[in-house]
């Protein structure tokens, strides 16, 4: 039999699994026959070259469908919710919104046995070092007999369960709340999974009652520069500065906040609280973090985001991202390196540079910007 090259890197990775505390019969047992994974990495490939506007990204995270679905899972398990959120002060309906992201529900928990996926990431990713430290994980969970290595499945990149946690999370978070003896994230019962979901939140204290954020209406001749997780303040200040809440009535008090733009200054604005952080936890991206809550909102019966998107502009593509990144930096406005992500950094040059140019400075990547930034820079 041809050695593939997962099995070539397992030989090297073994002696150091033993090293980590695994032991010789869990490595024979997880490890017998596990090659190299086409199709995590055409999965993978596939993710590098995914963009979409937060509007197209909220469409299908936040349909109708999945909203309904979200009703029916807060009746079908409402005695369970009540004990989780008893349990861990988490807000049900931010664990039922992880549920709905992650796996539809727990209709789409994943297939792909985690062992391999990860063994084939390790090899062969740049991240391989953050892999290979799943890997080690996941070894860990087999070696404790929570699940069985045929058990042992979720996503292409190594996420399990109903909620899609990563071995080290699992590992550190999970919890046997139906107290069966063993952490099942992975069967048809979501009450570990949920619980453990709701334990991770909490680890990163969640406060219950605090919402993620609500929609605003921004005043005419608004300071942009006061948008971005750079400048809080109290809800009283907010409104003395003209911001007053979507739909009408006061703005809700639960301490220092901030303003988010995630379709810049001609879309939707949200005052943001610190649960929104706790959320970026499970994903750090804007997107995510907006779908899971504003689905949590929906479930509970809050209406949709009333601010029409910009729905003309489209998503700058990685490249483009990196464009606009190294011109910014060419500028003098530093994102930090260009990897084609818009993170904080990014929207912090972003809104200096318009701020520089005379340009609304709402951070937002937008190929209006870009075009500005190529203009300025000549065809470099
Ligand atoms: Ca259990």
């Amino acid at each position: 039999m041809t050695q593939d090259i997962v099995q070539d890197w397992l030989a090297a990775f073994r002696p150091r699994a033993l090293a980590a505390g695994i032991s010789a019969g869990t490595l024979d047992l997880a490890l017998a026959g596990v090659t190299l994974r086409e199709d995590v990495l055409k999965k993978e490939r596939n993710q590098a070259e995914f963009t979409r506007t937060i509007w197209d990204y909220l469409d299908r995270a936040v349909s109708p469908t999945r909203i309904a679905a979200g009703v029916a899972a807060l009746q079908t398990h409402a005695d369970l919710l009540n004990r989780i959120e008893a349990r861990y002060s988490v807000d049900r309906q931010i664990v039922v919104a992880i549920w709905g992201l992650e796996s539809n529900f727990g209709a789409v928990r994943g297939d792909v046995p985690t062992v391999a996926a990860l063994a084939t990431l390790a090899a062969t990713n740049r991240r391989g070092a953050y892999f290979e430290g799943e890997l080690i994980a996941a070894l860990r969970i087999l070696q404790a007999g929570d699940v069985t290595v045929a058990g042992m499945q979720g996503s292409w990149a190594g996420a399990m369960g109903h909620t899609q946690f990563m071995p080290s999370n699992y590992l550190t978070l999970a919890v046997d709340f139906d107290g069966d003896g063993r952490r099942d994230i992975w069967g048809d019962d979501p009450s570990d999974a949920l619980a453990s979901t709701a334990a991770y939140l909490a680890r990163w204290e969640w406060r219950k009652g605090q919402p993620w954020g609500v929609e605003i209406v921004l005043p005419q001749g608004f300071d942009y520069r006061l948008s971005g997780d750079k400048v809080h303040k109290l809800s009283t200040e907010w409104q003395a500065l003209g911001v007053t809440k979507a739909g009408g009535g006061d703005l809700p008090d639960h301490g220092a906040a901030w303003v988010l733009l995630p379709g810049g200054a001609r879309g939707a604005a949200f005052l943001i609280w610190p649960n929104f952080h706790v959320i970026e936890h499970y994903n750090r991206a804007d997107a995510y973090v907006l779908a899971v809550g504003h689905l949590g909102d929906r479930i509970m019966g809050g209406g949709p985001i009333q601010t029409p998107w910009p729905r003309d502009l489209r998503a700058l593509t990685q490249a483009e991202g990196m464009d606009l990144q190294r011109r910014l930096t060419d500028a003098g406005f530093d994102t930090g390196g260009a990897d084609g992500r818009i993170g904080p950094r990014t929207q912090s040059a972003i809104r200096a540079y318009q701020t520089a140019m005379g340009l609304v400075p709402d951070g937002f990547a937008s190929s209006d910007l870009l075009h500005h930034l190529r203009a300025k820079g000549g065809q470099s």
